[in-house]
């Protein structure tokens, strides 16, 4: 079945951290603001409770093994000062989950639709009924 947004759109979209259906609104009203909707198409953005875990793995997956433990690992090995090194994980820890809440919320978004394209409000078959789509009814 071929998809009204490819993959590679869906892709393009989220990168830009524009919503997946339309790609017109971002998925943002600031930086740790998520929008519920997409403000151009309505399509949800916080599908269901629970959706939010995603980001938070991924944001704290990001900031753990690619900012938090190179920079012990730096310290405990001598190549930086340790009290630096301590000092920077400490700040760290706290800005950049701030600063990548919405970007992993867009990465997030892009690795459901990736793998379930047909669940993309613009991809749904003319033919569908919103009963596979409950979780809208459920906010
Ligand atoms: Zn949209």
């Amino acid at each position: 079945m071929d998809l009204k947004i490819s993959r590679k759109t869906i892709l393009k979209r989220c990168l830009h951290l524009l919503c997946p259906n339309c790609g017109q609104a971002k998925i943002a009203r600031s930086l740790i603001d998520i929008s519920d909707k997409c403000s151009n198409c309505g399509m949800l953005i916080k599908r269901s409770n629970g959706f939010f875990i995603g980001p938070i793995c991924i944001n704290y997956g990001i900031v753990a093994f690619f900012l938090i433990c190179p920079t012990l690992i730096l310290g405990f090995s001598g190549v930086l000062h340790l009290n630096l090194a301590l000092t920077l994980t400490f700040i760290m820890s706290f800005t950049f989950p701030v600063l990548f809440y919405s970007a992993s919320w867009s990465f997030w978004l892009l690795i459901y639709y990736l793998c379930l394209p047909k669940e993309l409000y613009n991809n749904r078959p003319d033919s569908s009924d919103d009963l596979l789509f409950d979780e809208d009814e459920r906010l």
